[in-house]
């Protein structure tokens, strides 16, 4: 790790007052190239691409999860941002035998049936390879916002990720209302999800996502079947 843990640990109250440009500046200067935006191309890395372009050129890594049942409108996002910032997309994919072996026993729609089926699919098409590319990094950066979810009340703009021994998870934008993340993307003409403009505040894979009616919360439309303090797939986990 390229930084001691006892300065994160100051760090991680000093950069509460700072802005999201500072945060990504300071989580530059001190990982370099051992840091990677985690993209599930929703509008909030639309503005962490935009802005991380604005001072690194594309000198800079995205990585995402293709789990496979993603929506069309987010591979074309993908493109858009790929061509607009001249970036290298690393596309991290589930173990192909575990998927096969997902889909031949249990069928294509499992994670219907029960949270534990649920928590199965994700661990295979996002966990493990999520798990796999942060082997190879300190530190993450995440598009994660407070009032996305009643379980990411509490988080900091940086944490320690202490599942994951050691590394640093870095949430530039956790402070940002759903308004300011649309205003900077439009003020900026920053490509986004179309999705977003059919209802859909918070997309993940097809299946498992859907548009929300007005007045709903935000991530109503994500495995709408489950109560809201169980709809995390186990890529965002931090100590109480
Ligand atoms: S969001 Fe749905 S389809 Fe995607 S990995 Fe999780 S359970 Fe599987």
């Amino acid at each position: 790790m390229a930084i001691a843990t006892e300065e994160i640990s100051r760090k991680i109250s000093d950069l509460q007052s700072k802005s999201a440009e500072e945060v990504l500046k300071w989580a530059f200067d001190a990982f370099g190239s051992g840091i990677a935006l985690a993209s599930s191309f929703q509008c909030e890395e639309s503005v962490l691409i935009d802005m991380m372009h604005k001072t690194r050129g594309s000198d800079f890594r995205v990585f995402t999860l293709d789990t496979g049942r993603m929506n069309e409108e987010t591979y074309e996002v993908m493109e858009r941002m790929r061509e607009k910032y001249r970036i290298s997309i690393e596309s991290q994919f589930p173990e192909r035998e575990a998927v096969e072996k997902l889909e031949k026993e249990k069928g294509l729609f499992s994670f219907r049936q029960s949270i534990e089926n649920r928590k199965e699919c994700c661990g295979i098409r996002k966990v493990v390879p999520l798990n796999r590319v942060l082997s190879t990094l300190d530190a993450w950066i995440t598009g994660l916002r407070k009032e996305q979810s009643v379980t990411r009340t509490d988080t900091p703009k940086i944490e320690l990720d202490v599942p994951r021994k050691g590394m640093v998870k870095v949430n530039p934008l956790i402070d940002w209302s759903s308004d300011r993340v649309w205003d900077y993307i439009k003020k900026n003409q920053v490509p986004y999800n179309k999705l977003h403009d059919q209802g859909y505040p918070s997309i993940g894979c097809a299946p498992c996502t859907r548009a929300v009616q007005k007045g709903e919360d935000i991530r109503a439309g994500r495995w709408w079947w489950e109560n809201p303090e169980q709809k995390e797939c186990g890529l965002h986990t931090h100590q109480k």
